[in-house]
């Protein structure tokens, strides 16, 4: 779907086959069921297992913890493959997230314990930071977790919280110290959702990506051993976070900038084949002139995203740039899509049209990750 034939200097040979077998494992075993997972408002878990095999959920995770050796790039291979083909109801993205929470801070017993299960697909994750009271400001996190032995007791309540229905483990962000100023009494903690206390709440009612089961999550003297304490040590929970955060928001990117060239072939395709006053919508020239700007930026998004994953790849990706990448890519891509959705008339407001689910499905890609104003306000510290 790149324009111009416009090849990623990341991609590889290696990377060209991966992309070819994951296309086409989209296109056949998760795309077929699209419908039904956005209509039950949740993916099936056979799906996640069937991910796991492709090696799609953690590829760049070391294969001694379950994972295929490979790099950033190749997770960027198989969030694009999924987002070109409109498969949005799998948030692998959680998994992949969760996974290199434990792999830079776990213990070794919790890497061992965990890795190989969330990169089989066998254990979904969710990652629980959002409160009801509380977002964007996550020192003001109220969970708490209060130590008693050799256990925790967790207690709060967390909302928006992706895979929420299906999950197996979740991290969950607490206060382990009440008094201690500012994000130093933030702790991680990896709970079982088997865990007595643990309860799901309803799966939320969303504008877009209905197939994904974003929910509410409370937490009642959920009671957990001492060794779910992500790293062993309390009170480093935010530090765990900010080093984390710019791989989530480069996540959010990469989809971000495949969607904006998914939405361009769709909508020169249809524009190609739509007449109206006896010719084709592409052929008026105010068609032509806002998909030569949607074509430009759809490229200039391109570029941004290749430069991520490129400094992922090489260890050198940093806040400003995940977070540059953030507010731009996806500002982007609302504008693009809302652009390009006008030329399918009143056939881009019918859901069974792709461009109206993505629509749809754009608009959070501003809200969740760290809503946009924050990343600016993450940026204007580097300036
Ligand atoms: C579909 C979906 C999936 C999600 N998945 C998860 C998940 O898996 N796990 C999880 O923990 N959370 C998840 N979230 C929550 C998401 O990360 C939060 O909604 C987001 O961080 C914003 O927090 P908030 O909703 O509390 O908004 P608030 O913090 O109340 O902010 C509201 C708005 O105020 C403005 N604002 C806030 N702070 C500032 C500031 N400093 N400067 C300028 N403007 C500001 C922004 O416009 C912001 O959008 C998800 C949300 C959605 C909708």
């Amino acid at each position: 779907m790149r324009v111009e034939n416009y090849v990623s200097p990341w991609e590889d040979a290696d990377l060209v086959a991966f992309r070819d077998s994951i296309r086409r494992f989209v296109r056949e075993q998760l795309l077929p069921h699209e419908d039904k997972w956005r209509q039950q408002h949740r993916s099936d878990r056979s799906a996640w297992l069937a991910c796991g095999e492709m090696g799609m959920i953690l590829p760049d995770m070391p294969s001694e913890y379950g994972g295929a050796d490979g790099t950033p790039a190749h997770y960027a291979v198989a969030m694009e493959e999924l987002t070109y083909a409109g498969a949005m109801s799998i948030a692998l993205s959680i998994n992949h997230i969760v996974g290199h929470y434990i792999l830079a801070s776990g213990t070794e017993a919790q890497k061992r314990q965990w890795l190989p299960k969330i990169a089989s697909g066998e254990c979904i994750c969710s990652i629980a930071m959002t409160e009801p009271g509380t977002g964007s400001d996550l020192q003001g996190v109220r969970t708490r977790a209060v130590k008693h032995g050799d256990k925790y007791l967790i207690s709060g309540s967390k909302t928006f919280i992706s895979n929420g229905q299906n999950s197996d483990m979740v991290i969950v962000i607490a206060k382990t110290d009440l008094e201690a100023k500012g994000s130093r009494g933030i702790s991680l903690f990896i709970v079982d959702t088997n865990t007595p206390g643990f309860q799901r709440g309803k799966c939320l009612d969303k504008i877009g990506l209905p197939g994904q089961d974003t929910s509410e999550m409370f937490f009642q003297d959920c009671e957990v051993p001492a060794d779910c304490l992500l790293g062993g040590v309390e009170g480093q929970g935010f530090v765990q976070l900010m080093q984390q955060l710019p791989y989530e928001r480069a996540e959010i990117s990469i989809q971000a900038a495949a969607s904006l060239e998914r939405a361009l072939a769709l909508t020169v395709e249809y524009t190609r084949e739509r007449k109206a006053f006896g010719k084709s919508i592409l052929d008026f020239q105010n068609t032509r002139f806002t998909l030569a700007e949607v074509k430009a930026t759809v490229l200039a998004s391109r570029l941004f995203a290749d430069l991520i994953v490129q400094r992922w790849v090489d260890g050198t990706l940093d806040t400003t740039l995940a977070s540059m990448g953030k507010f731009w890519l996806t500002d982007r891509q609302g504008e693009v899509i809302d652009d390009c959705l006008q030329f399918f008339g009143g056939f881009g407001y019918m859901n069974e049209y792709p461009i109206a689910r993505m629509f749809a499905d754009a608009r959070v890609a501003r809200i969740y990750g760290g809503a946009n104003e924050i990343q600016r306000e993450l940026v204007g510290r580097s300036l």
